[in-house]
């Protein structure tokens, strides 16, 4: 990281997905200085399309990124490639803000951080997953729900929560298949709702993916037999990249849905200010379940509320000065 132009900024944005760069668009044009430093690995990479993003319904993740990062440039905002390791606050006697520092050992210093890194989606250990994750192996109806209509959809269960992950799969197919896998044994009531919605379920591990011309094609069920779909639904454990919050003291808690953990994120206020004072953080590091125009509403409110903070402090330093003669 060494094509900054400045050493020291009102703000360091870490993450540069739909969170951070949202706010570096709202700080740029609030005068701010802000360089955000980005890792370039958004969440969403694997996927064809961002939907429901009112106004750029179905555009690539790339395309969306690169309008944002143009239109944070526009208005003078920095953007860097690099992975911030860790940050701290500046030491010494009335020293101000951070010192944020790359994997690579450069430094910059900010009066104020907005951290924006994400989470990480942690796929069940079932082999062939991860080559299909983002394509016909999904998580989220709303953002792949439709593109699968009315084909053969099956859900993996891993836990509680799979009976409602299949239910609501139901909405957009009617051809849904719960796969008992390792999850537990539906109770009666949810046999009935499944039989009711027209589930399938079908018992035993899975253990791996039937793929043909780079097409997923069916579930491998322990013992050999397959069962043709043309999408597998999983459900992820959402780890907040939290690393350089945690280095500032913060502590990733659990999520729970449904008696579940679904995975850990860092608590902040609904502005997105964390526990330590002059650190901000927006997105999916602190809400599991943000969407990609959610994420972007997120850095707006944080970074508007960096910018209130900042303002009060230059009216305190203002007034100092002004006494002082
Ligand atoms: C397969 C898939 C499909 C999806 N489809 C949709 C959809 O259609 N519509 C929708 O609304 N949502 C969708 N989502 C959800 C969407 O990905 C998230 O809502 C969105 O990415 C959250 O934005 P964010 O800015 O919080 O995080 P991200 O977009 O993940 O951005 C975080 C950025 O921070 C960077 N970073 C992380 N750590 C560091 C570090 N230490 N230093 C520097 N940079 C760092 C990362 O490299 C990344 O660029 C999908 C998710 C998945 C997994």
């Amino acid at each position: 990281m060494t094509d900054m132009k400045q050493q020291r900024y009102d703000v360091v944005i870490v993450g540069g997905g739909a969170a951070g760069l949202s706010g570096a668009l709202t700080l740029a044009r609030a005068r701010r200085s802000v360089l955000v430093i980005d890792a370039e690995e958004p969440r969403n990479a694997p996927a064809s399309h961002v939907h429901n993003y009112l106004g750029r319904e179905s555009t690539p993740p790339g395309e969306l990124l690169a309008i944002g990062r143009g239109e944070v440039a526009g208005y003078g905002g920095e953007i860097v490639e690099g992975r911030v390791a860790s940050a701290e606050r500046l030491p010494g006697e009335g020293a101000r803000g951070f010192r944020v520092v790359t994997e690579d050992g450069s430094t910059v210093e900010a009066r104020r951080l907005l951290v924006t890194t994400g989470l990480v989606d942690e796929l069940p250990p079932v082999p062939g997953l991860a080559e299909r994750w983002g394509r016909e192996v999904l998580h989220c109806p709303y953002c792949h729900g439709r593109e699968v209509a009315d084909r053969p959809v099956g859900v993996l269960s891993v836990g509680p929560l799979a009976v409602h992950q299949a239910l609501m799969w139901r909405q957009w197919t009617d051809d849904v298949t719960l796969f008992r896998h390792t999850g537990p044994e539906p109770t009666d009531e949810e046999y009935e709702q499944l039989a009711a919605r027209g589930v399938a379920v079908v018992d035993g591990e899975v253990t791996g993916l039937e793929v043909t011309d780079d097409r997923f094609t069916g579930v491998r069920l322990a013992g050999g037999r397959v069962v043709p779909r043309e999408a597998l639904v999983i459900q992820a454990r959402f780890t907040a990249r939290s690393a350089v919050l945690e280095s500032l003291g913060l502590v990733p808690v659990a999520q729970e849905m449904g008696g579940e953990v679904i995975g850990t994120y860092i608590p902040t206020d609904p502005f997105g200010a964390t526990e330590v004072p002059g650190v901000w953080a927006a997105g999916n590091v602190t809400r599991l379940t943000e969407q990609v125009i959610g994420a972007a509403a997120a850095g707006l409110m944080a970074a508007s509320a960096i910018n209130g903070d900042l303002i009060g402090e230059d009216t305190r330093d203002a007034v100092e000065a002004r006494r002082r003669g």
